[in-house]
């Protein structure tokens, strides 16, 4: 479990640095230019080389280094994950604190919580909440799978960052009873790797978790034959009705869309 204070202090960090780099603003709105923002967080060299772990920050004489793996540089997704491994790195050099002139300290925390905020920071940097609200604006609220797959092009960040920073405001950025499951497709076991969805769903259907198996997830619907892609299935509650849509908008993931309708 995240602490409150700690995410709090991430959290102002992350908006400090946006909100300078949106002042600064020479180019279009998307993708957040992530070098710049990392060099503004004290970041002073990126390198890509061939490593092991999938990112690496270091604190060298003149700022930080950020070593991003290089090793599958051209499969498919690798941009994409390289972009969130540096908004991770970056995370990672925002929660330095500075204690005077020449000392700077990283903050006390656990190593598995340190890990998870800088994820969740990562988000916040890869697909901030002004890029959230500028496509929102002009598309109205999020109730399409295909409007999940311009956004995740237009920030160029993967569908589960899209889908996991939509669960974050649902009410502000969903339409109104609509949810989102993405479940990685290519997996063993297909699981479930983000969901967003608003309050109504609590009660109505059971809840989807983060790293259910998929076929658990829909069993639990009292949903017995396999979802055809692309067509929609109505499932009658009591009361009300849920429509569900299952799409595969990317080689290794499915998406489902939820829409639930009062009886
Ligand atoms: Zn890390």
């Amino acid at each position: 479990m995240l602490k409150d204070s700690d995410l709090g202090f991430l959290n102002s960090r992350v908006s400090a640095l946006l909100e300078n780099h949106v002042r600064n603003l020479q180019g279009g709105i998307v993708p957040v230019d992530l070098e710049k923002v990392a060099l503004a967080a004290g970041v002073s060299r990126i390198d890509r080389v061939m490593m092991i772990p999938e990112g690496a920050l270091v604190h060298g004489e003149s700022g930080f280094v950020v070593y991003l793996q290089a090793n599958f540089q051209h499969s498919p997704g690798a941009h994409l994950k390289q972009r969130f491994v540096l908004a991770h790195e970056i995370c990672h050099a925002l929660l330095y604190e500075r204690i005077d002139a020449n000392k700077i300290r990283r903050r006390r925390m656990g190593e598995a919580e340190r890990e998870s905020l800088c994820n969740r920071g990562a988000g916040w940097l890869v697909l901030p909440e002004f890029v959230v609200d500028w496509f929102v604006q002009r598309n109205g609220r999020i109730r399409t799978t295909e409007q999940i797959l311009a956004l995740a092009t237009d920030a160029q960040v993967s569908l589960e960052t899209v889908i996991r920073r939509l669960h974050e405001n649902p009410s502000k950025w969903l339409e109104v009873d609509h949810g989102f499951v993405l479940a990685q497709a290519h997996a063993e076991v297909p699981t479930i790797r983000a969901v967003a969805y608003g309050p109504w769903m609590w009660g109505k259907i059971p809840v989807p978790q983060l790293y259910q198996a998929e076929k658990d997830w829909i069993s639990k619907l009292r949903f017995d034959h396999d979802l055809v892609e692309g067509s929609e299935t109505t499932i009658h509650l009591n009361p009300g009705i849920l429509r569900l849509e299952k799409a595969h908008p990317r080689s290794s993931s499915y998406v489902y869309k939820i829409r639930h309708e009062a009886g």
